[in-house]
């Protein structure tokens, strides 16, 4: 079994040399346990923060350790009655191997859903989607009419945000860092306007985009661009403090927002989260979004790395914004 461990804590971008694969035997499967052959392993911005030793919503991963990961898999060996071998399962967080070997009690066994491929686990019916989908309901609350912006867009998550926004009927608009990334958004996923961040004023195609200010900023990435959204809220906003990427690799501390106190003025509601709170309430968020892919009411892209092995070079992917859609390396064959 080859598994990626942590050899030191990155510095600034992750090197190859910070992980390395190892391989090792198997130890027997214990009472209650399943043997899980890796299909999918999600790449996520938060890797990054979990190979750090910075205070967050989790220990960091050992230095020595294998790789936390999230994955997707078959079960090839079951000591556990409620789950068979075959069952294509989602193992939560597991590791960076070939195998896992995990308790079964805590895998979920993935019904089949008819016309819907199974990376749609690892995207809108999966962990990304269920941040979207209650980062959005939960705390943006929104209504039809409201003005919704979201960063990251065309990133697992950010995607997922909009077009859920649209099904509120929201009027909704995504920054991304390319003019391609902005196409897809405005003409597969419905987004009603696009800023592409590194080509365009931000705060300019704001006022451009935004004539009415912005009811909800779903927050995927801080820095300049959050600031220039906060400079916008309106009256009684509200803000899913979802993710903070432009800063994961950073060295130095990182500067507060300049228009920090338009929060306080526009009484905005701020509230950070992490997907895992969710967990009990998985079940209904998995509902919804799989009733609306199933209508065609949304569309989703997975961006596919072939191989275990690619796993640590290609998280560099998020952090360039290569990917289009949820990341994941494909470790084996379906
Ligand atoms: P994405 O698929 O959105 O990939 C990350 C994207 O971020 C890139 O494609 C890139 O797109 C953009 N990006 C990277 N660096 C910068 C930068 N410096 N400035 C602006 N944009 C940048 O990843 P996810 O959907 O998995 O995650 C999106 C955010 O949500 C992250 O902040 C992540 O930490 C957070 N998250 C939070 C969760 C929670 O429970 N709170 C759960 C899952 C994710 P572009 O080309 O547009 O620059």
């Amino acid at each position: 079994n080859r598994s990626w461990i942590l050899r030191s804590r990155p510095i600034g971008d992750v090197k190859e040399s910070d992980l390395e694969l190892v391989e090792s035997e198997m130890p027997d499967l214990a009472d209650g346990q399943v043997r899980v052959r890796t299909i999918y392993l999600s790449l996520d911005p938060t890797n990054r923060i979990w190979m750090s030793d910075m205070d967050s919503y989790l220990p960091p991963v050992g230095i020595g350790d294998p790789m936390r990961g999230g994955g997707l898999g078959v079960v090839t060996e079951s000591k556990n009655d409620k789950v068979e071998v075959g069952s294509k399962v989602l193992t939560g967080l597991s590791t960076w191997s070939d195998y896992n070997d995990v308790d079964g009690n805590a895998v979920t066994v993935l019904p089949e859903l008819p016309g819907v491929p199974l990376t749609a686990w690892m995207g809108p019916i999966g962990a990304t989607g269920m941040t979207a989908y209650f980062g959005l309901m939960d705390i943006g609350q929104p209504k039809a009419g409201e003005t919704v912006v979201v960063s990251a867009a065309a990133g697992a998550v950010g995607s997922m945000v909009g077009q859920i926004a649209k099904i509120q009927g929201c009027r909704v608009v995504g920054i991304a860092g390319s003019d391609d990334k902005c196409a897809w958004l405005r003409e597969k996923a419905g987004f009603d306007a696009t800023i592409n961040y590194k080509r365009e004023d931000v705060g300019a195609a704001l006022d451009k985009h935004c004539p009415d200010g912005i009811d909800i900023n779903f927050e995927n990435v801080g820095g300049d661009i959050m600031d220039q959204v906060i400079g916008r809220l309106n009256d009684f906003s509200r803000m899913p403090l979802c993710g903070l990427i432009s800063s994961y690799n950073a060295t130095e501390p990182v500067p507060g927002p300049y228009n920090f106190a338009n929060l306080l003025m526009r009484r905005t509601l701020v509230k950070g989260f992490i997907v895992i709170d969710y967990y009990s309430r998985f079940a209904e968020g998995i509902e919804a979004m799989s009733k609306w892919l199933m209508e065609g009411k949304i569309v989703f892209e997975t961006d596919v790395v072939q191989g275990l092995e690619n796993a640590p070079a290609s998280l560099e992917r998020l952090f360039s914004g290569k990917n289009l859609g949820k990341l994941v390396v494909q470790a084996s064959d379906e």
